[in-house]
């Protein structure tokens, strides 16, 4: 990847809207990562509308994942495209637990594991010390 798409992607990244956020970046231990949306063995290619950033634990469970089972409909949904999509729309914060709006929040929640207990009592903590959002607001 070069230097210049990786600027632009932390370029973007940094006005909130272009990433899969589930936690905050300077309190996760893990590196962020630069992900592909559409992932290289897909065809996707390596550039700032097909790259976004995202915490380890989301990019290891989304691995080369373009899509995912609604839990509620039973429907293979593709993933929430944090380039194309608007986050608001597809999901809401309840406290530490990410709820899918809609068929595509759903099914990326399930792919990502955004709500494993490990990852759910590292944002509650957070709220704890007021540094994460328990609303959308
Ligand atoms: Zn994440």
């Amino acid at each position: 990847m070069s230097a210049k798409v990786s600027r632009t992607v932390l370029k973007t990244s940094t006005s909130g809207d272009r990433r899969a956020e589930c936690n905050p970046q300077k309190y996760d231990d893990g590196t962020f990562e630069i992900d592909h949306v559409i992932a290289s063995s897909h065809g996707g290619l390596t550039r700032a509308s097909n790259l976004c950033l995202a915490c380890f634990s989301c990019n290891f469970y989304k691995a080369v994942n373009l899509s995912g089972v609604d839990p509620q409909t039973g429907k293979v949904i593709r993933l929430f495209d944090p380039r194309r999509q608007n986050w608001k729309r597809h999901f809401r914060w309840n406290g530490a637990i990410l709820v899918g709006k809609t068929q595509i929040g759903r099914a990326t929640i399930q792919v990502l594991r955004i709500n494993l207990p490990i990852r759910v009592a590292l944002r509650q903590s957070l709220i704890d010390i007021g540094v994460f959002p328990s609303s959308d607001g």
